[in-house]
């Protein structure tokens, strides 16, 4: 897996195009996206591309229309995505760029093409409620005041239980990616 330090290959194999990996990825949440008029206005907002991440919103469009996934899923740059949403708001075709990134992890999720960091975080989500979250941050909230967990699944244990829970009926827990069933609640339960 390559990382945002790499640029895009300079010359690009299109007959290693995947021919209806766009409909994957449509059927995965990015509705859209053959409205796509590669304008960059997406980009332009973007902090990923900001930050020098070969494959920001745009380029991952573009990527995806040539059929282009295994180069995609070989780059790290989808897992830099803030969730900021910028590029939602300016695109002029109402495209919605981060449902791309979106639909596009989800697709590396399925294929197992995770980096480290993401297997991580999502660890940390079912342990704790929290993709990042800093247990040695304890010490000093106490020193500033504040509880020493904050107000959220950390310190509610029923409201993490039941976050485990609706994790244990998604599609994570049979790829098992991460050790799951810490809930309790038995497989056959609807939540
Ligand atoms: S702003 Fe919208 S139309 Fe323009 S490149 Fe981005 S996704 Fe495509
Ligand atoms: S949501 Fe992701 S892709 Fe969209 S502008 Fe923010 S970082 Fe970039």
């Amino acid at each position: 897996m390559s990382n945002a330090a790499e640029a895009v290959p300079e010359v690009i194999n299109l007959s290693a195009g995947e021919k209806g990996f766009v409909d994957e990825i449509k059927a995965l949440g990015a509705t859209h996206i053959l409205d796509c008029i590669q304008c960059a206005k997406c980009a332009a907002a973007c902090p990923m591309a900001l930050a020098g991440f070969p494959f920001f919103n745009k380029r991952v469009i573009q990527a995806i229309l040539l059929g282009l996934k295994e180069m995609l899923l070989d780059d790290t740059s989808i897992w830099a995505c803030q969730s900021c949403n910028r590029c939602t708001e300016v695109c002029p075709r109402k495209v919605n760029p981060f449902e791309v990134m979106q639909a596009m992890r989800r697709v590396a999720v399925r294929e197992f093409a995770l980096p480290t960091l993401a297997i991580e975080g999502i660890k940390s989500l079912y342990d704790v409620g929290h993709a990042v979250y800093l247990a040695q941050a304890h010490e000093n909230r106490v020193k500033v005041g504040l509880p020493q967990k904050p107000p959220s699944t950390v310190a509610h244990p029923t409201a993490l239980r039941e976050l485990q829970a609706l994790l244990e009926q998604t599609a994570l827990s049979d790829l098992g990616i991460i050790p799951m069933g810490k809930s309790g609640v038995k497989e056959s339960c609807e939540v």
